[in-house]
């Protein structure tokens, strides 16, 4: 008798536990679990780690001193390629033909 009642008995744990990660799954997706969520940040920073490595190896430098930021097409051109001073600023000599 002591093995028939076992037996059921497993399966009933199974199914329990497979419920309950079904559940666990839609409450993770609709973000509502406070507790869970202070776990899972460490698996959210990974990709953020990566963006940021991306933004340093392409860090825009400022325009150094011998060059100038066009008005009209904005490209950083070195200061012999400006042709004139505008209102709005250096203009280049490919905006200014
Ligand atoms: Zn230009």
């Amino acid at each position: 008798m002591a093995t028939d009642y076992d037996a059921p008995r497993k399966t009933d744990d199974d199914s329990e536990s497979i419920e309950a990660l079904k559940e666990r799954v839609p409450d993770k997706l609709s973000g509502t679990v406070g507790d869970e969520d202070a776990d899972n940040p460490s698996g959210f920073e990974l990709p953020g780690a990566d963006l940021s490595d991306l933004e340093l190896d392409v860090v825009v430098l400022p325009p150094q001193e011998d060059e100038f930021t066009c008005s009209e097409c904005f490209l950083v051109k070195h200061r012999t390629q400006i042709d004139h001073d505008s209102a709005h600023g250096a203009v280049c000599i490919e905006c200014a033909a």
